[in-house]
């Protein structure tokens, strides 16, 4: 099938308030141009590099979603254009995004990684460390980011009991945090979780961005 192709029947199965972030990472221009051509428009990357010199040549109403582990040194390289940050994983990154944000006159929109996977190789928060970083209320001081919402990734498993339950957990801790922490703060709506083999999974636990790379793109050739 052609990307085309794939990206409708992807997108007729998205509920209405839940947006594909088409993940092109190892893949070139090419490829996202003809998505692009298809329409779509939100494209997720995990390295700044990759990203910059896709960013350069590629049309510049292009949406990119930075997915991967950041670096704070490589903040500065993305702010200028990112548009979302899904892995924020310390309040230190937080802060670096925010100062560079703050350069070039932009609000960063932002989620924070949770950790609930079995792997011990991704990274993320645990809950707990998420609710300590919005406990300290510091955060409300660093007016060129927005907290959007959180993002996690299964456990890589065939188990889907696993999956559903990681993505319960998920969805539970978005509520309880937009109740404590973000009940007047209409910005605070995102629930980034699903990629190629659990999006269906994803979507029946709330999920609002799904980020499905293979399934659109193909294998990826590392
Ligand atoms: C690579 C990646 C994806 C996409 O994975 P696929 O299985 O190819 O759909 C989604 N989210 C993150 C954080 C990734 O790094």
């Amino acid at each position: 099938m052609d990307i085309k192709s794939i990206l409708k029947d992807i997108n007729d199965e998205l509920p209405q308030n839940t947006r594909l972030v088409a993940v092109s990472k190892f893949h070139p221009a090419e490829a996202i141009k003809e998505a692009y051509d298809a329409g779509q428009r939100i494209f997720g990357e995990s390295k700044a590099q990759e990203l910059e010199e896709k960013h350069k040549i590629l049309p510049k109403d292009i949406e990119w979603h930075f997915i991967g582990h950041l670096q704070t040194n490589k903040v500065k390289y993305i702010a200028p254009y990112v548009s979302m940050i899904h892995a924020v994983d310390s309040y230190k990154l937080l802060e670096e995004i925010n100062k560079q944000a703050a350069k070039h006159n932009r609000v960063i929109n932002c989620l924070l990684e949770i950790h609930i996977a079995k792997e011990d190789s991704k990274f993320g928060l645990s809950i707990e460390e998420c609710e300590n970083i919005l406990k300290s209320g510091k955060w409300k001081t660093l007016e060129n980011i927005s907290i959007c919402g959180i993002m996690g990734m299964a456990t890589n498993t065939d188990d889907n009991m696993i999956i559903e339950n990681e993505f319960s957990t998920l969805q539970s801790l978005f509520k309880k945090l937009k109740a404590e922490f973000f009940c007047n703060d209409k910005n605070f709506n995102e629930l980034s979780m699903g990629m190629s083999d659990d999006y269906r999974i994803a979507i029946n636990h709330g999920s609002t961005l799904v980020r499905i790379g293979s399934k659109i793109f193909g294998i990826r050739n590392y």
